[in-house]
């Protein structure tokens, strides 16, 4: 594990209650609590709950269970994100203000069918504009959903030459590297959706500084978000945590877990008996 300097440290943990946690949640979780508990720091929760299609309270309870059973506790009370839905909203109208975001009316297939290829381009190096006036009021008169989404060009004009030069801190076990961000490669994000009026990126950024969060340690599934998330703590004026992204944990086959593999969650396992002990001994052999 790599070593982190003692100065008031705060990881975290940020699970979406979309289902029951398995074992790469909870590989994360303990990296998370042993890094602070090691440094002397704090270890906060935060519930994702912000796709409230998706969320349910019996996830969110059992991940306070299965936190239990495998022997975490956390500081200061869990920030809960869908609580906080008018900061989201707050935030985005002031990066409005700053024409940094832009509403975009379009549907997923019309994106796909911009480029007229029988698949269209990836939906996530999407970049576009705002409408012009006339057509943005009338998409609104007309009660059309609208998504924002981040405008890489207005983000490139404000930050000037730092926006090519964009970098986060990598926590590795050869201390901290220098990575470069990267962040056009998710093209115009979509900060808001048009269903929740925020989104995972924007959110986690705001709460993560929220929290007072100084290392954010997760699946290195998210290493291309950490270039986004860094871009987007410097525009909204935040300092970005330093990051570390670890392996992920996959099942016998080689696969990803997902939280749909009912033998591989956390719930599963606490329920055939299994000790919290026991799967942090297997996660963690040495
Ligand atoms: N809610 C996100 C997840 O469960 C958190 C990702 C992160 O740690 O930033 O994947």
């Amino acid at each position: 594990m790599p070593s982190m300097s003692k100065a008031r440290v705060v990881t975290r943990f940020a699970p979406s209650p979309t289902g029951y946690l398995h074992l790469g949640h909870a590989y994360s979780a303990l990296l998370n609590f042993d890094q602070a508990r090691m440094a002397g720091g704090k270890f906060v929760l935060r519930i994702e709950d912000i796709d409230q299609q998706r969320c349910r309270p019996e996830y969110e309870t059992a991940i306070f269970d299965d936190l239990g059973w495998l022997g975490i506790t956390w500081d200061d009370v869990p920030l809960k994100q869908s609580d906080r839905f008018a900061v989201y909203e707050a935030q985005l109208l002031q990066l409005h203000d700053r024409g940094l975001i832009y509403r975009c009316f379009r549907t997923r297939k019309d994106i796909e069918n911009a480029a007229g290829a029988p698949h269209g381009p990836p939906l996530s190096v999407f970049r576009s504009a705002p409408l012009a006036a006339r057509e943005e009021r009338d998409n609104l008169a007309g009660g059309r959903p609208y998504a924002w989404r981040l405008s890489l060009s207005a983000a490139e004009e404000s930050l000037g030459s730092a926006f090519q030069s964009l970098s986060f801190q990598e926590a590795t076990d050869k201390g901290l590297v220098e990575k470069p961000a990267n962040p056009t490669l998710l093209g115009d994000v979509v900060l808001g959706r048009k269903d929740s009026g925020t989104s995972y990126h924007l959110s986690s950024v705001l709460d993560d500084a929220t929290q007072g969060v100084t290392h954010v340690t997760r699946g290195e599934d998210l290493y291309e978000a950490a270039g986004l998330h860094v871009l987007l703590h410097r525009l909204m004026g935040l300092t970005p945590p330093i990051y570390c992204h670890h392996k992920l944990i996959l099942d016998s086959e080689g696969k990803r877990l997902a939280k749909r593999d009912k033998s591989a969650t956390l719930r599963h396992l606490r329920e055939t008996g299994v000790t919290g002990k026991e799967v942090r001994a297997r996660l963690f052999p040495n």
